[in-house]
């Protein structure tokens, strides 16, 4: 198998396996009991969160562990504009976010009266921090904006967004949870009030999420029962996963900068084999600056589903759209939003790259393409040729 998918989750690092085992077995206490086997599982999660709040350069109490990227996500959109209500009702996100965002805003347009205005991209996929300056108003209260899509790689200006909301004193969460150890993105690099984080997609488990929360920033919780994670997350830790995810972070950017550079020369030797196999193959994205590791191809003339299953029997794995809605046949809602038609949108396919990407894969994935393109532009002639005739 060739595994080029890794926006949709990465394989377990050793490290962060290792520091979870502890947490199945004999340290399995539960971390608010005042008891040894408590007082283990709440050390094990304090020294996380130190690790991980020095490696985003925050303090440890702005760190709220979360179930998923999703859930942080739905908590600070929901949170923020909730606790913030009393200031205004608008509120502001690009039309690329991930659906853990969108639909959170939608929810917050249909259900709870809030307005929503879905800022553009252009044919890049980059937001234009001016036109999110114009849509600022008096009653705004918080923008979301993406660090980096999981769809195209694209990166968003953040330092001008940032600016933008800051000087109007507008609260700004983004989704970095793409970003993390592609990007050089600690909270005090790029000053947003609120980030989510999720650990499968760097080398950590699934089903561990963190949401960083600017100091002196109230939220809403969207969860109760319990006063864990300082009123702002009820329901017992995780502790494994807590563990699991902050040796990943430490692990997945030992070697970030090099491996940025390694996955962006791989990631041109699969484009250039792709767009010498099927030549009027297009890059989505592909002017902006982008994530080293994304790839998003449209093959005119083809469907990502039968592309992607043509794949799949050749053991290679990527995805169309977001994976979260792997077996969809909908365009994309990010490849539409940079202005694409729904015949192109619908022929994309996302190669990813990971820290296990070998140049034999890239090469043997290259092959892959050409044989599965050759097939189906023949079926795909045959078909036109019948319906003609
Ligand atoms: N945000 C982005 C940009 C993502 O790519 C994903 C997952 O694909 C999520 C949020 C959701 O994260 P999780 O899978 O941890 O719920």
């Amino acid at each position: 198998m060739i595994y080029l998918d890794y926006n949709a989750t990465t394989p377990l690092c050793a490290p962060a396996r290792e520091a979870m085992l502890p947490y199945f077995d004999q340290d399995f206490g539960n971390a608010s009991s005042i008891h040894a086997a408590g007082r283990a599982a709440r050390a094990a999660i304090d020294n996380a969160r130190d690790k991980l709040a020095a490696i985003l350069r925050a303090n440890p109490h702005e760190l709220v562990f979360t179930g998923s990227g999703t859930e942080s996500n739905n908590l600070a959109v929901l949170g923020l504009a909730r606790s913030q209500r009393h200031r205004g009702r608008h509120l502001i996100c690009s039309s690329v976010e991930h659906h853990a965002v969108l639909h959170a805003f939608k929810h917050l347009r249909r259900n709870e009266g809030f307005e929503v205005t879905l800022l553009p991209v252009d044919s890049t996929g980059l937001v234009d921090p001016e036109e999110l300056a114009r849509a600022l108003r008096p009653d705004t209260t918080l923008v979301s904006i993406m660090a980096a899509n999981n769809e195209t790689g694209v990166i968003q200006p953040m330092r001008d967004i940032a600016d933008a909301c800051r000087s109007r004193g507008v609260l700004l969460h983004s989704d970095m949870v793409q970003a993390f150890a592609k990007l050089r993105g600690d909270v005090a690099d790029v000053p947003v009030d609120a980030a989510s984080f999720s650990a499968h997609k760097f080398y950590g488990p699934k089903g561990a999420g963190l949401l960083y929360l600017r100091a002196g920033i109230s939220i809403e919780s969207i969860q109760f029962g319990g006063a864990h994670e300082n009123q702002r997350r009820p329901g017992t830790e995780n502790v494994a996963a807590i563990a699991g995810m902050a040796a990943a972070a430490e692990w997945a950017l030992l070697d970030s900068v090099i491996e940025q550079a390694r996955q962006d020369t791989l990631r041109d030797r699969l484009w250039g084999g792709i767009s010498r196999c099927f030549p009027s193959a297009q890059q989505n994205g592909a002017t902006a600056t982008r994530l080293a590791n994304t790839l998003n191809v449209s093959f005119p003339g083809l469907d990502s589903e039968t592309l992607l299953m043509a794949l799949d029997l050749e053991g290679i794995c990527a995805s169309s759209g977001s994976a979260c809605m792997v077996g969809s046949v909908v365009a994309s809602h990010v490849l539409l939003a940079m202005g694409m038609t729904p015949a192109t949108a619908r022929a994309a396919v996302r190669f990813s790259l990971g820290k296990q990407t070998t140049t034999r894969e890239i090469d043997a994935g290259v092959e892959a393409v050409g044989r599965v393109c050759q097939r189906l532009s023949r079926h795909a002639a045959a078909r036109d040729a019948y319906a003609v005739a």
